[in-house]
């Protein structure tokens, strides 16, 4: 059934981390009509909400696309899992809470591959402008934004263990991650505030929801944008009811903007007809562009844990494991707001440096104070801990690409992870150095085995075995619609797709390189001066909009 069509002056696909962003600040000023379609649904589900949830979400498909990949050659041809939020606050309402800006030097890095306004004194101002930073303002962090940021609630013996460790190792103290410097080691922080999660739904939809000129329509699956000729001009898309299944129509007056993440975006477009000619043609899609780097550059960070085994019950898993622990905790929780169900995917981290000639760090380890065989499996039944090693700035490059004209088809995510030969003596290198690490007198008191790799891992080779057999996504997709000037590029500095009209994406894809840490951060921000764009354009060149 195909309903009525109506007219918005900007329509956003995908309430994400950069969606709500953008649903919020494009209808503040009262002046712009917004459509945010969101494929998922409301974020009522209670663990969204706790910290701690987070490990029940990665297979709930009522919130999350359970993507995967397709086997990956370097890893012994496993493929791996590629949770993605669906539902609104996208990722930031299922991510680990972790606030990583990245380095001064990768937004300094895409100014210099020629975006000219991405420099990190040109993004500063956005990331500070998103902030509701708990500590207060200075140069670097702001206060009273919608995005809250906040420290652990609590201390606990096994991080200060792992930070001393880390300093006894060459690798200094650091209070702040997203300070002058990211290169140290210390406790993260996170988007909480008073033990809540803080993602975009929470910070920047909810206080624009009532306004008249924002349409949420959450279970709304985009399948198509519309063009006339060059220019974006609508969206078709897909609402589940009670009735059956409804495809509805609905056009832009001022521009169609993607905010699907880093495999959806991709996606849209190639269902759309941009994209390279013969994947399409062989799908029997009308090619509107051949595109070949929409889906192409695919980055992300890629994960190895090393597990430990306790000597001493002061883990998560040995409050989990005991029914009247775990009953405390959630008193505890319920009254101060504090303890176990407020942390994070990490507590405590180390940003290194493999090589002393590197000018920032290449290695970020996370450390966490429970272990368990892969992510929100059950942890294990005696005390433990784990810490990992990602490397921040990958050489291997994948793809997004869909395998079917139909829309509800997941598209094939291949990141090709460790193809690149500097990827695999990274983290190699990584991998020592946290051993090192580990094996510092004030560490080694809570080491009673190391689980994984173990004690006959030691040469490169078993390092890079263990790699191969274990690793796994440290959830950081990123650039598979990058912006740039070169022929591939999929959108230029101010995140319109090239050669199109009215036509942006605006979300972690658009990346030029994957920021070095945590991406929700970035994504917040692309949002927020993607908002900034859209606005300025639409004042400069107004468009018949309702304004
Ligand atoms: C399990 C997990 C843990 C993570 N941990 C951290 C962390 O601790 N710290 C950190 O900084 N980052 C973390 N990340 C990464 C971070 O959350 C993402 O990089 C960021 O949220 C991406 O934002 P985005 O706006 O690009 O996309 P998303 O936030 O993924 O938003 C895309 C939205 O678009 C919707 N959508 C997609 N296609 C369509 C369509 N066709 N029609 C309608 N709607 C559509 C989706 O349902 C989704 O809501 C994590 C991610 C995951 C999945």
């Amino acid at each position: 059934m195909t309903t009525n069509a109506a007219h918005f002056d900007y329509i956003v696909v995908g309430a994400g981390s950069a969606g709500c962003v953008l649903a919020n600040r494009l209808t503040a000023s009262g002046r712009h009509r917004v459509l945010l379609l969101e494929a998922g649904g409301r974020d009522s589900n209670i663990w969204i909400h706790i910290p701690l949830g987070y490990g029940k979400l990665f297979d709930n498909a009522k919130v999350n696309w359970l993507y995967k990949t397709e086997p990956e050659p370097e890893l012994n041809n496993r493929r791996v899992i590629q949770p993605r939020g669906k539902v609104l606050g996208g990722s930031s309402s299922i991510n680990g809470l972790l606030y990583i800006r990245g380095q001064h030097e990768d937004y300094d890095h895409w100014r210099q591959l020629g975006n000219a306004g991405w420099a990190f004194a040109d993004v500063l101002p956005y990331f500070r402008r998103a902030e509701d930073q708990a500590r207060g303002a200075d140069d670097l962090h702001g206060v009273d934004g919608p995005l809250a940021v906040s420290d652990v609630s609590e201390p606990h013996p096994l991080c200060d263990a792992f930070i001393e460790a880390a300093e006894l190792s060459g690798y200094p103290r650091n209070d702040d991650f997203n300070g002058p410097r990211q290169e140290g080691a210390g406790y993260f922080q996170l988007t909480t505030k008073n033990g809540r999660r803080w993602s975009t739904a929470v910070g920047y939809l909810r206080p624009a929801r009532n306004r008249p000129n924002l349409t949420i329509v959450a279970d709304a699956l985009a399948t198509r944008v519309l063009f006339s000729g060059r220019r974006a001009i609508g969206v078709e898309y897909r609402k589940g009811g009670t009735k059956g299944e409804t495809t509805h129509t609905v056009y832009a007056d001022g521009e169609v903007v993607l905010s699907g993440g880093a495999f959806n975006s991709p996606q849209l477009l190639q269902l759309s007809g941009l994209g390279s000619e013969k994947l399409l043609r062989d799908l029997g899609i009308n090619v509107i562009a051949d595109m070949p780097g929409v889906g192409a550059d695919l980055q992300d960070h890629l994960q190895i844990r090393m597990v430990y085994r306790c000597t001493e019950p002061i883990t998560m898993n040995d409050v989990i494991n005991n029914w009247r622990h775990r009953y405390a905790e959630g008193l505890r929780y319920l009254l101060s707001r504090k303890g176990l169900l407020t942390i994070g995917a990490g507590y405590a981290a180390a940003f290194i440096r493999t090589r002393p000639e590197l000018a920032t760090p290449d290695v970020q380890t996370h450390f966490l104070i429970f272990s368990a065989d892969s992510a929100g499996a059950p942890l294990h039944p005696f005390p433990g801990f784990m810490a990992s090693v990602c490397q921040l700035r990958p050489d291997s490059r994948g793809f997004v690409r869909i395998k079917s004209s139909d829309p509800t088809v997941p598209p094939a995510i291949q990141p090709r992870y460790l193809t690149a030969q500097t990827d695999r003596d990274t983290i190699v290198a990584g991998l020592k150095a946290l051993r090192r690490i580990m094996n510092q007198r004030v560490m080694r008191q809570y080491i009673a085995k190391e689980i994984a790799p173990g004690e006959a891992c030691v040469s490169d080779a078993d390092f890079l075995a263990f790699t191969r057999d274990t690793a796994t996504t440290v959830y950081h997709p990123t650039s598979t619609c990058r912006m740039g000037s070169d022929p591939n590029a999929v959108v230029d500095q101010r995140l319109r797709v090239r050669g199109f009209e009215r036509l942006r994406v605006v979300d972690a894809s658009i990346m030029p390189t994957v920021a070095s840490g945590n991406t929700n951060a970035a994504a917040v921000m692309i949002g927020e001066k993607g908002a900034d764009m859209i606005l300025a354009d639409a004042a400069s060149a107004p468009v018949a909009m309702s304004a």
